[in-house]
């Protein structure tokens, strides 16, 4: 496989055409950013990381019955995935209080909830990504109601997996941010799973090894992510 020239660059990754038909390279940056861009930094080593491991735990989600766009890690930072319409909803599941969950609710961090929450935002940085319904959902036509079951169902899997993994290493799920995209007639899980769109504590200390550490200028940024990694025993 060829890549050819670059499509876009995020702000956590670039992303190359390449000479296979449906086929796209994303290549992870160190670069880091928060409340919408306005906080900018660098994360030495992160693109690496967030690579391997949103590889790592897509590969188990596809065991599980998630179609993900994994197709094959290309180098440290670079992937293969399919190439997917995004659906333009950031679709968040919540297991515990935190973040702008605990902020509009007034409730302090770190609350177990009774269930799972499933909430979505409008993926627009102009907007600063508001969080919308599934009824405005449909009446903007960023999703059908049959697309928003099987995304909401999807999800609500992918906690179950990913609760039960990072539990077998030490670390509390506490939120996360995924997406999902469409590929011919399938909608498939897309983007990155990682620490920077994933709240991760660890059980026995409740010490916080992901992007809060530089949201909230917490130190030991790099220590956070490499602790993730280590813990995660990728080879
Ligand atoms: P952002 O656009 O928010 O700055 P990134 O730096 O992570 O984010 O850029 C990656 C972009 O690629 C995102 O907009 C994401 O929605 C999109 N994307 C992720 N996976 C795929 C895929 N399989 N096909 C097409 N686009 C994708
Ligand atoms: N998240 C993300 N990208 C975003 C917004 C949120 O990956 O643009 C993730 C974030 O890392 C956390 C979860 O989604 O794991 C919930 O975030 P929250 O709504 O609490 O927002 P925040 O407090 O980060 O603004």
């Amino acid at each position: 496989m060829t890549k050819l020239e670059q499509l876009y660059e995020g702000k956590a990754k670039k992303v190359y055409k390449t000479d296979v038909e449906d086929v796209l390279i994303v290549d992870y940056k160190d670069d880091a950013t928060a409340f919408n861009g306005e906080k900018r930094g660098t994360i030495v080593g992160k693109g690496v990381i967030n690579n391997r491991m949103s590889n790592y735990i897509m590969k188990q989600l596809e065991k599980e019955g998630v179609p993900t766009h994994y197709i094959e890690e290309l180098s440290d930072r670079e992937t293969a995935v399919k190439k997917v319409q995004i659906v333009p909803l950031e679709v968040i599941i919540r297991n515990v209080s935190a973040g702008s969950f605990a902020k509009k609710l007034g409730m302090e961090e770190g609350k177990k909830l009774l269930c799972p929450t499933l909430e979505f935002s409008y993926k627009d940085d102009a907007l600063g990504d508001p969080m919308i319904n599934s009824s405005y959902a449909r009446a903007l036509g960023l999703a059908t109601q049959e697309e928003i079951d099987t995304i909401s169902k999807y999800a609500y899997k992918v906690n179950e997996v990913m609760i039960k993994y990072f539990e077998s290493i030490g670390i509390e799920l506490i939120d996360f941010k995924i997406e999902f995209g469409r590929y011919h007639d399938q909608i498939i899980l897309a983007d990155e799973i990682s620490p920077d769109t994933c709240r991760l504590w660890d059980i026995k200390t409740r010490e916080k090894l992901d992007k809060d550490r530089f949201r909230r200028d917490l130190g030991n940024v790099e220590d956070a992510y490499q602790e993730v990694f280590k813990r995660l025993g990728i080879e």
